[in-house]
């Protein structure tokens, strides 16, 4: 059984990056609303230790998160970081006040005593990162200060493997966290470095064999990261007992369909089923050009033609499982917001599927984070082509036509567009930024090509920069590449002659137009 950490969730926009550090470390962790205090204490879970995470909530308020304070008598060291400090302290006959001068951001740690396991390898005063209103007043019984700032106690433990911080260690503004926590999971819990990517596969193959058993597995294929890996890491596992689904919407960058099913089919051996519903989307949305309508139609549309198939598919093969490429945040989310009892059934990926289509959905990524995704998926040898893939909206093309989507126009955005993607790998800039793609915009201007009067359409080409997504820059391409770019679209592409190119960043854009 795996050795692993458990973080309780209690809300704070770090978490997930405490994990993150501590599977850096090669070191399982699992984030969790809630504490199954039964099942460490009867061995079905081997926890090494448990952080308290932070969180926007103060301890001495009605209907603050709280914890088992059985938990305190697992023997299991215990984290407690900000709100988890201030948690510890409620808990054990300390006192948490508001504090008159909140502390946010850079603040100086005073280490008092470097002999503490804690701190083994610190400097004795550092930078670190502070985000609270609420500090300790009154220590928890039992309990001593180890660490300071000029305004807060920073640091407490109580000798008996329960400690706790003021600060932030899991972000990179807080100079000695990583020492922090690497002594707090390695001195104090004494995990190993166990958690692999390779012991990963081994282990999840075997286990999705154990699953499967003689049943047969469905499995909806996009072609992103994501449901690559998943289904060549079952495929490996069962083989031919796994059957893909690929749908071809006909809102899909050139040749997609095509060059996924020959891709996988000649490396990975898989099974797939190509379901060409081309026709059924574009035909739905005739005469739309209202971006929510579209998507609303485009997802729909997909329910059904999924739902369709995959019943003449379960009938074919009987079907027991359906497997997704359910990732890591995908479950966090649905957890946080719903608890742990309804996070089987809220995450879907494949929303909608109809009651009576009874699956049991084997989701064998869904405790790793997208960059582990990308490890597994480099190590079973998928190419980078996929495995640093762009992300790619699910309506696809669908929503990069602007207004009204007519295969004509979604035929001139596919040839646009895949000469854009295609020079910014020819020139080492793909992997430079974050997403890039054409915009087909529903505005025809004049030009002149050949001495001759053009009227055609203008495209944007967008690409930004961003880590996650929720903001982004544009990307700073240079002039030369985008000259480029933009005489080669004009040039080959019947219907397109103007370029431009978007400089809106988001927020106040989004990525994609509409
Ligand atoms: N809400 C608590 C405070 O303001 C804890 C904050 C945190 O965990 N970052 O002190």
């Amino acid at each position: 059984m795996k050795e692993k950490i458990i973080i309780i969730d209690f809300g704070s926009q770090y978490s997930q990056l405490i994990a993150r550090r501590i599977r850096e470390m090669e070191v399982y962790c699992e984030i969790v609303p809630l504490i199954d205090i039964e099942k460490i204490k009867n061995g079905e879970e081997k926890v090494k230790g448990i952080i308290f995470s932070g969180g926007p909530a103060s301890v001495y308020e009605k209907d603050a998160p709280t914890v088992n304070p059985e938990v305190f008598n697992l023997n299991l060291p215990i984290l407690g970081i900000c709100y988890g400090m201030q948690l510890i302290t409620h808990l054990n006959g300390g006192k948490v006040e508001k504090a008159d001068s909140r502390e946010f951001g850079k603040a100086v740690l005073e280490v008092e005593n470097n002999d503490n396991p804690l701190f083994i390898g610190v400097k004795k005063s550092s930078n670190i990162w502070m985000s609270h209103n609420d500090h300790i007043t009154e220590l928890p019984t039992g309990f001593e200060i180890i660490a300071k700032t000029d305004s807060s106690i920073a640091a407490i433990t109580n000798n008996n493997g329960i400690y706790a911080l003021q600060f932030h260690p899991e972000v990179v503004h807080s100079e000695c966290g990583t020492q922090i926590l690497e002594n707090f999971i390695f001195n104090i819990c004494k995990c190993e470095r166990n958690w692999k990517i390779s012991s990963f596969i081994i282990e999840k193959t075997k286990l999705i064999k154990k699953t499967v058993g003689d049943e047969h597995v469905l499995l909806a294929l996009s072609g992103g990261v994501d449901s690559s890996v998943a289904a060549v890491l079952i495929n490996n596992a069962i083989g031919h007992q796994l059957t893909c689904m690929f749908v071809d919407t006909g809102l899909l960058r050139k040749d997609e369909g095509k060059k996924v099913l020959e891709y996988y089919k000649k490396h990975f051996d898989l099974n797939i089923v190509f379901v060409d519903a081309k026709d059924r989307f574009l035909n739905k949305l005739k005469g739309v050009d209202e971006p929510e309508a579209k998507r609303k139609i485009i997802g729909n549309e997909f329910i059904e033609v999924f739902n369709e198939e995959i019943r003449k598919l379960k009938g074919q093969e009987g079907a027991k499982f359906l497997a997704q490429g359910t990732i890591y945040p995908d479950v966090i989310e649905s957890q946080s917001i719903k608890g742990p009892s309804h996070t089987i059934k809220s995450h879907h990926n494949v929303g909608g599927l109809p009651e009576d289509l009874q699956f049991e959905l084997l989701e064998p990524l869904k405790e790793l984070f997208k960059d582990e995704v990308r490890k597994v998926g480099h190590e079973l040898g998928l190419p980078d082509t996929i495995i640093k893939r762009h992300p790619f909206p699910g309506p696809g093309l669908g929503i990069r036509v602007i207004g009204e989507v007519t295969p004509d126009k979604v035929k001139i955005l596919q040839e646009a567009d895949d000469i854009f993607i295609t020079e910014l790998m020819e020139k080492g800039l793909y992997d430079k930024v974050d997403q890039a793609f054409v915009t087909l915009l529903p505005v025809k201007t004049v030009g002149v090509m050949g001495d001759q009067r053009t009227y055609e359409y203008v495209a944007a080409i967008r690409s930004v920069n961003t880590i996650d997504f929720m903001t982004a820059t544009w990307s700073k391409l240079p002039y030369e590449f985008l000259e480029e770019v933009s005489n080669k679209i004009i040039n080959k592409v019947n219907g397109i002659n103007r370029i431009v190119y978007d400089i809106s960043s988001k927020p106040p854009g989004t990525i994609e137009w509409e």
